[in-house]
C-alpha cells in the first residue's frame, strides 16, 4: 500500500476519514473484496495533465483504449525507450499481474511493437496489486510514455493533516519503494513541512525539503521549484492529497515527476467543475453509483450480514464487533448525516439486493439524524419490501424513544438491541442458526 496516508498518520492524526482509509484497506484484506472511494480519485494521465498545466515536470505521454492505438501511440512519440503502464486508480502497479498472464502493470521497452504487443494483454484484462481486491480491477486505458533513465528515487506528497490544521508536505530520499515500510523500518528517512495555508509555502521551506530529498547542486533549486509549483497546484485544485512516487532524478539533471495520484475534496465541486467532470466511475460498481445517487456511501465485502450505519467511524466499530462476534459483514451502507426517509427505503432496496445477505443489522447513533426517521423508514421499507431476512436494530441518540415505539408498534419481526455489541451478537446468532 503505497498511500502516504501511513506516513502522515505518523506526522499526527489525519482528517478522521483519511486515517479510515487504511482501515478500509484492510478490511479489504481481510474480506477479500472491497472498493470505497471517499474522495475524486483521478487516473494517472488525468492527474499528470493538471501537472503539466501547472508547470510541474512529466514525461510526455499519450493515452490509449486499444492496442492499437498504443501503437500508434507509441510510434508518434518517436522516443528512445517507451514506457506503458496500465491505468487503474490502485497504486503498485509496477509489480501488479494481470489475468491475461501478463507480469508487471508498467513495462519500458525501446521497440513500439512491443508496446502494442503488451499493451494488447493489459487493455480488458484485469490487473491485481496490492492494493486492489484479489480479482483485481479492469484496464480500460494505457498510458504511453516518453521513458526517461531514473538515477534516483524519492517520495514525495502533499496532504492535509488535521492535527496541524493545513497542509503537509511529506517526503522521502528513499522513494519508489513501498514508503510504509521506509516509514516503519527508518522512520527518521521520513521528512516533513507543515505549511501555514494563509502565508503559503516558504523557500526555505521547500529548499529544506528538496535537500532532505537529497537533490543536490543545482538539483537542489529545481527540485524546490517543483515542490512549489506542487503545493501551488495542491491549493488551487482543492486537493486532499498529491502523491508523487517516484519523484525522481534523471541523469541528464532533471527532476520529474515519474508517478502521480491525486485526490480532490469532494465539497470543493461546485468550484472544480471541469475537475469533477473528469471523474471516471468505471472502476466503481454499478452498486456503489447506485447509492451515490440517494448520497449514501456503498462499501461491498465477502461475508453476510448487511450493515446500515452513519459515520465511517461506527461502520468500522460495527465491523470490529461483528468480528470479534464471529461474523462478517457483507457491506455497508453509510447513511451519513442529514437523511430523509426516502433514503433509508432506498439503502434497504440496495443492502437486500446483494444475494448474500441473510441478515441486517442498523447501527444508527442519531446526532443530526433523528430516529424517529429512520424508524419509519425501516418500517416502510420492511413492509415494501417483503423483507425476508433477520432485522437488528440499534438506534441511539436523538428520538430514540419514539423510534423504539415506531418499531415496536409496527408488528414487524423487527429485533431490537440495547447496545452495539448486543446488536453483534443478534445478527450473528440469526445468521447461525439458519
Ligand atoms: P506504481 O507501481 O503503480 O507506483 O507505478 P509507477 O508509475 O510508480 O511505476 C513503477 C516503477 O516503474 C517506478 O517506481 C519506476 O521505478 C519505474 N518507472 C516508471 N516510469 C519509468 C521511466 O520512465 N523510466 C524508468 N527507468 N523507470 C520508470
Ligand atoms: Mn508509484
Amino acid at each position: 500500500m503505497a498511500s502516504p496516508v501511513a506516513i502522515a498518520a505518523q506526522a499526527g492524526k489525519l482528517l478522521r476519514e483519511q486515517a479510515l482509509r487504511p482501515r478500509l484497506l484492510a478490511v479489504r484484506s481481510q474480506a477479500g473484496h472491497l472498493t470505497s472511494r471517499r474522495w475524486l480519485n483521478l487516473q494517472e494521465y488525468q492527474s499528470k495533465k493538471l501537472m503539466s498545466e501547472h508547470g510541474v515536470r512529466v514525461q510526455r505521454f499519450f493515452v490509449a483504449s486499444t492496442a492499437n492505438e498504443a501503437l500508434e501511440a507509441a510510434k508518434r512519440l518517436n522516443a528512445k525507450e517507451i514506457v506503458l503502464k496500465a491505468q487503474i486508480l490502485a497504486g503498485g502497479r509496477g509489480k501488479g499481474v494481470f489475468n491475461s498472464g501478463l507480469k508487471g502493470g508498467v513495462h519500458l521497452t525501446k521497440d513500439p511493437n512491443v508496446v502494442g504487443q503488451l499493451a494488447k494483454q493489459m487493455i480488458g484484462y484485469n490487473l491485481t496489486t496490492k492494493q486492489t481486491p484479489k480479482e483485481g480491477v479492469k484496464v480500460n486505458k494505457v498510458m504511453v510514455a516518453e521513458a526517461l533513465d531514473i538515477s534516483r528515487e524519492t517520495y514525495l506528497a502533499i496532504l492535509m493533516d488535521r492535527s496541524h490544521n493545513g497542509p503537509v508536505i511529506v517526503g522521502s530520499p528513499q522513494g519508489g519503494v513501498d514508503i510504509e515500510e521506509v516509514a516503519a523500518s527508518s522512520p527518521e528517512l521520513i521528512f516533513k513541512e507543515q505549511i501555514d495555508i494563509f502565508e503559503g509555502i516558504k523557500d526555505n521551506q521547500a529548499q529544506r525539503m528538496a535537500e532532505n530529498l537529497g537533490f543536490l547542486g543545482p538539483l537542489k533549486n529545481q527540485a524546490a521549484d517543483q515542490i512549489k509549483k506542487l503545493y501551488h497546484l495542491f491549493l488551487k485544485i482543492d486537493a486532499t492529497q498529491v502523491e508523487v512516487n517516484p519523484f525522481g532524478e534523471t541523469p541528464e539533471g532533471q527532476v520529474v515527476c515519474f508517478d502521480a495520484k491525486i485526490n480532490f475534496d469532494d465539497n470543493a465541486e461546485f468550484r472544480q467543475k471541469d475537475i469533477f467532470a473528469m471523474d471516471d466511475k468505471s472502476e466503481n460498481e454499478p452498486i456503489e453509483n447506485e447509492a451515490a445517487r440517494y448520497d449514501l456511501k456503498y462499501i461491498g465485502l465477502d461475508g453476510n450480514i448487511a450493515c446500515f450505519v452513519n459515520g465511517a467511524g461506527l461502520a468500522m466499530a460495527t465491523c470490529d464487533i461483528i468480528f470479534l462476534n464471529g461474523g462478517k459483514p457483507a457491506n455497508f451502507l453509510d447513511l451519513g448525516g442529514g437523511v430523509k426517509e426516502a433514503q433509508v427505503y432506498q439503502a434497504f432496496k440496495l443492502l437486500t439486493s446483494d444475494p448474500k445477505v441473510e441478515a441486517i443489522l442498523v447501527n444508527i447513533f442519531g446526532g443530526i439524524v433523528n430516529c424517529a426517521i429512520i424508524a419509519n423508514g425501516i418500517t416502510k421499507a420492511c413492509r415494501e419490501l417483503e423483507l425476508k431476512v433477520p432485522l437488528v436494530v440499534r438506534l441511539e441518540g436523538t428520538n430514540v424513544q419514539e423510534a423504539q415505539n415506531i418499531l415496536k408498534n409496527s408488528g414487524l419481526p423487527i429485533t431490537s438491541a440495547v447496545d452495539l455489541e448486543d446488536a453483534a451478537k443478534k445478527a450473528v446468532a440469526s445468521v447461525a442458526k439458519k
